[in-house]
């Protein structure tokens, strides 16, 4: 990808100013519920590395809502409900969801499986890629910025 790339809606504007740190495709049941889709595209940057223009018209509310103490925001934009990241109330990572938060094809693909679920029925992942129960072993959260 290019070192810069931007999303967002019309009202709120993000960009990232490095590349990600973790770029997966999720599983998880949590995502599938806020995004409606099978697997979301769910990719990590530094929280540094997210800007954002109007911070001040962010809806916040909780990313899993059997979760409200988490520490992931789902931030959606207070004028037109476009959903812009996700923010770490431990301000180690932000999150973006390409496909819906306005960056497109802007990022690559992602390059392994997160949170699959044998148990869930859904047949394991064939396309070549690594399938790992959570995270990638190797992930590393980064120190709050
Ligand atoms: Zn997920
Ligand atoms: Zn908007």
């Amino acid at each position: 990808m290019s070192s810069q790339c931007s999303g967002g809606c019309e009202h709120i504007h993000t960009k990232a100013a490095h590349a990600p740190i973790d770029n997966h495709t999720c599983h998880c049941s949590v995502c599938k519920g806020v995004t409606g889709q099978d697997t979301t595209h769910v990719v990590f940057f530094k929280h540094g590395d997210i800007e954002v223009d109007n911070e001040a018209g962010l809806k916040r509310q909780p990313f899993n809502a059997a979760n409200p103490d988490g520490p992931l925001e789902l931030c959606t934009c207070g004028e037109c409900g476009a959903p812009i990241m996700l923010d770490d109330k431990q301000s180690r990572i932000r999150v973006i969801v390409p496909n819906l938060m306005g960056y497109g094809d802007q990022i690559e693909p992602a390059s392994y499986h997160a949170f699959y679920d044998p148990a869930s029925g859904v047949p394991k992942p064939s396309d070549g890629r690594p399938v790992y129960e959570g995270l990638r072993p190797d992930f590393v959260w980064p120190e709050p910025s």
